[in-house]
């Protein structure tokens, strides 16, 4: 197949390094510099800046940054055959797919939940998506051939397929990802927030694993959890709310020292971690 990738950076590269094995790969990138380096590094086959590249492609992933996808879009489809099938990576499902389902029928929404904190098309990693979920948001009126092409691409990644509804994807992503950002950017910004320069350095250097592992997402890149934040912006204020009212209850538990109820709090959220976990995380 002809496989057209848009925005050769973290996640389109890391797709372009993965569908080369079987595919042909079509790269558009906006930086001439990007096109040259992707031929260079032999992740694509052919790339421009132009996308009538995307004559050519099959299947087209656009990959670009959340706020560009639309009005890229806007400026692929006249180069596209009606036959072509278009698929999305963005980390928000609702406005993209309300943006271009009325343009283009074969338009399936996509959303690998893999990723690091680095990002453009020298971040792009081979198998970034392996046994990584990857949910499809196809609407009522997406062809079952196309969604059935996408998913057909996506376990040749050995992802895992899920189909969900747009607002359900939306809605689960909050809690488990632009949540989690906006949880842990307000953790490192609240340790600098100690008045003592002292106690703060003191508190960098000996700063470990627990603050690693918790402050890793508020620490990923700024941009993408701008665009979560912009994009799903009703689900996350949701999410936010009832965080901060669970914050309030741990907050009244120890300042009325009911040892009872933080335990059992914490009991049950060790519990219920697992079940957000792969069989490989919990191990
Ligand atoms: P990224 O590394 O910054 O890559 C995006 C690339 O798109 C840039 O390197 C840029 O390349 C190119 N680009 C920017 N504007 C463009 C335009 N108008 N036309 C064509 N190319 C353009 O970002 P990413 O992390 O891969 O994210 C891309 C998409 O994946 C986003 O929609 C995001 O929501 C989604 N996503 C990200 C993650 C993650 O963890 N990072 C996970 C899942 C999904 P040049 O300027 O160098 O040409």
């Amino acid at each position: 197949m002809n496989i057209g990738i848009v925005g050769l950076g973290l996640i389109g590269g890391s797709l372009a390094l993965d569908l080369r094995h079987q595919h042909t790969i079509f790269g558009v990138s906006r930086r001439p510099e990007t096109c040259e380096q992707a031929i260079a590094r032999q992740i694509v086959d052919h790339a421009s800046s132009d996308l009538a590249l995307m004559a050519k492609a099959d299947v087209v992933f656009l990959c670009t940054p959340l706020g560009a996808i639309e009005s890229t879009v806007m400026q692929l489809l006249p180069h596209l055959s009606s036959n072509t099938i278009l698929t999305d990576v963005g980390s928000v499902k609702g406005s993209v797919v309300e943006a271009i389902a009325p343009h283009w029928q074969n338009f399936v929404g996509g959303h690998p939940m893999a990723g690091t904190a680095e990002s453009g098309l020298d971040a792009a990693l081979t198998g970034l998506f392996v046994n990584r979920p990857y949910v499809l948001t196809p609407i009522n009126s997406t062809p079952a051939k196309a969604v059935e092409t996408v998913a057909e691409l996506v376990r040749s990644l050995q992802a895992q397929v899920y189909h969900c509804s747009p607002e359900a994807h939306d809605r689960a992503v909050a809690w488990i990802s632009h949540l989690p950002v906006m949880v842990s950017a307000s953790l490192i910004a609240t340790c600098l927030s100690e008045s003592s320069a002292e106690v703060l350095a003191l508190a960098q250097s000996i700063a470990s694993s627990g603050f690693r592992d918790t402050s890793r997402v508020g620490g990923g890149n700024p941009e993408l959890g701008r665009m979560m934040a912009e994009y799903n912006q009703d689900e996350l204020v949701r999410s936010l709310h009832a965080y901060r009212h669970q914050l309030d209850q741990v907050i009244t538990q120890i300042e009325q020292s009911d040892w009872n109820s933080v335990q059992q709090l914490l009991t049950q959220t060790q519990t219920a971690r697992p079940q957000f976990l792969s069989d490989s995380e919990k191990e």
